[in-house]
């Protein structure tokens, strides 16, 4: 499988498919992130109660996994930065508060984070 799998416990996010990012491409904030409750998924957007109900796309096999090609990421502390650019194939999206509800964009965080 080729591209990144983004997988993400923040279940309220419309880009949320079966715990997977469905968006081709997501920035990842946290300029000054030190660690990873300091980043956040600035492409995070709330679902409304009708999104959550809809639109989404049974995941059978691996092959059915969505995959995102790009992941723009400021967090330049973290050895997974490569110039700007996430360099992994798997990253993890969770809560920072360890629940499954956002209600913005710092509640949520990259858990993928190590420093350098
Ligand atoms: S919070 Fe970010 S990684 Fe998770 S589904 Fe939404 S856009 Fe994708
Ligand atoms: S693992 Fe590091 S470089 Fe990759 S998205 Fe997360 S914080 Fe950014």
């Amino acid at each position: 499988m080729s591209g990144i799998k983004i997988e993400c416990g923040v279940n309220d996010c419309t880009h949320n498919n079966m715990c997977y990012c469905s968006l081709g491409k997501i920035k990842v904030k946290g300029l000054k992130a030190k660690v990873s409750d300091q980043t956040c998924c600035d492409s995070f957007k709330r679902a409304s109660i009708l999104e959550d109900l809809v639109g989404k796309t049974e995941i059978t096999n691996a092959d059915s996994i969505p995959v995102s090609s790009f992941i723009k990421c400021e967090a330049i502390v973290c050895n997974n930065n490569a110039k700007g650019r996430c360099s992994l194939d798997a990253v993890q999206v969770d809560n920072i508060y360890g629940c499954t509800s956002c209600d913005k964009c710092e509640d949520t965080c990259c858990t993928s984070f190590i420093a350098r």
